[in-house]
């Protein structure tokens, strides 16, 4: 078991120095870091398991995305959908059985 403490050393992703630095445990939640803080720019930010949180760029990038598929799906999905419909072959003539049972 790793136990974490108040002042321990560890890794994360400074968004200061936009890198992995070391960080100290400045506050700890159920044993997991809550609040490190960088040892080079002593910026205080919740503790991210070291991953980088997504970019503005990156968010742009994953909207453009999103705008390219919408605009590029209808266009290559649609032939298959739009058929003639059918001369209305489902319905049937005879629907007058229930009539004259009144009780
Ligand atoms: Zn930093």
């Amino acid at each position: 078991m790793s136990e974490f403490r108040l002042g321990d050393v560890i890794d994360d992703h400074c968004i200061k120095c936009r890198r992995i630095t070391n960080h100290s445990i400045v506050s700890i939640v159920t044993a997991k870091p809550a609040k490190v803080r960088c040892r080079t720019c002593y910026h205080d930010h919740d503790f991210r398991n070291g991953e980088a949180p997504p970019s503005k760029k990156d968010l742009k990038k994953a909207e453009l995305f999103k705008q390219v598929l919408a605009s590029a799906v209808p266009a290559a999905a649609v032939p298959e959908v739009i058929t003639e419909a059918e001369p209305e072959a489902s319905e049937k003539p005879k629907k007058a059985k229930a009539r004259g049972k009144k009780a």
